[in-house]
């Protein structure tokens, strides 16, 4: 049961992972993280569902666009299952589990998550602009308000 349940966490970590790189791509730039479709950096062909499968389809395409064939850059593909070997040492590390879903340790584990995603969009954008990224950085202070204001209230 627990290996269905690490799968799962897996595929949510490299779902992120996959987010992340569009993320970091994208922010600098100005555009839209959530509505536009995802398209390829250089031929800009406007990627569909089969080719949006984080690291499946970097695997299956042969890190190559289907259109194109532009070589995509295999730092995607790490990005991707870093995030998804993170997410699960996480939990493992918080012993999450099927049998041990406290509301706590999905808490604490969903801010280790944010900050996780805090770190990896702004050393991601620094890496591609040379620059701290304003949006990021309010977003960081915005998940460090609430985790104090979580500590504040578990502590009464
Ligand atoms: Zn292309």
């Amino acid at each position: 049961m627990n290996i269905f349940f690490y799968t799962i966490i897996f595929i949510m970590g490299i779902t992120f992972g996959s987010f992340y790189t569009l993320a970091v791509y994208r922010i600098p730039k100005g555009e839209d993280i959530t509505h536009t479709h995802s398209y390829c950096p250089n031929c800009k062909h406007k990627l569909n569902v089969l080719d949006l499968i984080p690291v499946f389809s970097y695997i299956f395409l042969g890190g190559k666009c289907r259109y194109c064939k532009q070589k995509i850059r295999p730092r995607y593909l790490i990005l991707e299952v870093i995030s998804g070997i993170f997410f699960m040492l996480v939990a493992y590390l918080l012993e999450l589990n099927i049998y041990n879903l406290h509301i706590a340790s999905i808490i604490n584990y969903a801010f280790i998550i944010l900050f996780f995603t805090f770190f990896v969009l702004l050393i991601g954008i620094a890496k591609e602009t040379k620059k701290m990224n304003k949006p990021v950085i309010i977003y960081g202070v915005i998940v460090l308000i609430m985790y104090i204001v979580y500590l504040y209230i578990i502590k009464k």
